[in-house]
């Protein structure tokens, strides 16, 4: 069924995303906003806006009941939630669903079986996608745990079930330490998540992370859109993301992405998602699925050609995916820099006012984002402010244009990562595409005492 009027229950540059999305395809837009947000772009450029309570998260973005309801009140026929919020929640879905909204996202059930760690890797291992070795399910017996520890072998990784974020981990080195981790991470779980369930898995001393995008309409066919690297990560956040891997072959892409696209059709997945692996001597190992559409998507769209949050929306009405498997050509390289509102060196948070903007601009360069001049940053949420996302030939050429586009940004008035990425863009190992999930953090440590 044709969408006319679509609910965007997110905010900042990723409200901004769809809507842009949602007017190409002439359907009218619906911002709904905190108290906190009233002067927000997204809510500037929307047709219809909404307040929906005050700014702490929990009383506005995941506010359900004041989201229904805005929907309601404006007549909204569908809800795309973005990432983050109620993106992956499952019970949202089902809730707006049973109000005759269409969902765009996955099938409820879908959402549920990957939001449990456990459970996906279960789900992962039978559609044939190879895992990390480790327990087969929940770990709840010290005694069971140290038995699958000595198997696979130390170091391993004590994972929680409902974990996110990069949060709830800890790495064991040792079978003395094993006992008191698993508690640990369990009395960690339960505090954030409300769930002490954890499992084991290997750890992996230097691996990558790489991720595939996948489609699928719902009806047992699916397509994959190539991966993304997105090992430059601090405290597991990532920081820039690149597509294609500088280390995945074409032949690799294609049978990789085969085996996820062949997995997605069997499970009868409708929309996008992305299946993520940690990737060491060549070998794929899955650490989970997310259920939504991913911060970094713009890479795969710019080597792609494909506009990832339109062909949501079609799935979403019920049409068929806009492209074949064949189709998909990957051509070119590109590369998005995350910029936070923080300090380049502490990391500290730093909203507040802009004075002055200026995006970059120029052939093959993307900024999605938010900001004006004059607009406060406030201090309640996610601290990235902007995405810069550059296109190039080849990596070096795309690289080159990152620099000057980097260049050209200006925020000011608050803090931003824009010199971290600037310095980023002159280290060898990044130029030689040589880097791994634990580079950024040791470049950043050795910046500071060196
Ligand atoms: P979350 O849902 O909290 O993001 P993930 O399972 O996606 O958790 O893991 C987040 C990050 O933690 C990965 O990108 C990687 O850096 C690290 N990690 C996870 N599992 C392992 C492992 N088995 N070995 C080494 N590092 C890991």
């Amino acid at each position: 069924m044709a969408i006319k009027r679509l609910l965007i229950a997110n905010r900042g540059e990723i409200a901004l995303r769809i809507h842009r999305a949602a007017h190409e395809m002439g359907i009218e837009t619906v911002a709904v906003h905190s108290t906190a947000d009233a002067e927000a772009m997204h809510v500037r450029l929307a047709d219809h806006a909404v307040c929906i309570g005050p700014p702490a998260a929990r009383d506005s973005y995941l506010n359900v009941a004041a989201i229904i309801s805005a929907a309601e009140i404006t007549h909204a026929d569908a809800i795309h939630p973005g990432y983050g919020f109620l993106s992956e929640n499952a019970q949202f879905a089902e809730i707006v669903e049973a109000h005759n909204i269409t969902w765009i996202g996955p099938k409820p059930e879908h959402i549920r079986t990957m939001g449990d760690k456990v459970e996906a890797k279960r789900t992962a291992g039978k559609l044939g996608l190879p895992l990390v070795p480790g327990s087969d399910g929940a770990v709840s017996d010290p005694v069971e745990g140290a038995r699958i520890a000595e198997a696979i072998g130390y170091p391993v990784i004590i994972k929680a079930a409902s974990g996110g974020g990069g949060r709830g981990m800890k790495v064991c080195e040792s079978p003395d330490q094993l006992d008191t981790l698993i508690k640990q991470a369990g009395n960690e779980a339960k505090a954030a998540f409300g769930d002490d369930t954890v499992y084991i898995e290997k750890y992996l001393g230097n691996p990558r992370h790489i991720e595939f995008q996948v489609f699928g309409d719902g009806n047992g066919n699916a397509i994959h859109l190539g991966e993304r690297d997105c090992s430059l990560q601090r405290r597991h956040q990532k920081v820039l993301e690149e597509a294609p891997s500088p280390v995945i072959s074409a032949d690799e892409r294609a049978r990789m992405g085969g085996i996820v696209a062949r997995a997605m059709a069997d499970m009868g997945y409708r929309g996008a998602g992305t299946i993520e692996f940690l990737w060491e001597g060549g070998e794929f190992y899955f650490i989970e699925m997310n259920t939504r559409l991913q911060v970094e998507h713009p890479v795969t769209e710019a080597i792609t050609g494909v506009d990832l949050v339109r062909e949501q929306i079609r799935i979403a009405e019920g049409k068929p995916l806009s492209v074949r498997q064949e189709d998909i050509e990957f051509k070119g390289h590109a590369i998005e820099c995350r910029i936070n509102a923080e300090d380049p060196f502490t990391f500290t948070p730093s909203p507040g006012l802009v004075t002055n903007y200026h995006a970059a601009g120029g052939m093959h360069v993307r900024v999605d984002s938010g900001l004006y001049a004059g607009y406060r940053i406030p201090p309640y949420y996610d601290s990235m402010i902007a995405k810069l996302i550059v296109y190039g030939r080849t990596r070096e050429g795309c690289i080159m244009r990152l620099r000057r586009a980097l260049e050209e940004m200006v925020v000011e008035g608050v803090k931003t990562s824009i010199p971290l990425h600037r310095r980023l863009l002159s280290e060898p190992d990044f130029l030689n595409g040589d880097y791994s999930i634990k580079w950024l953090e040791d470049w950043l440590a050795e910046d500071a005492t060196g």
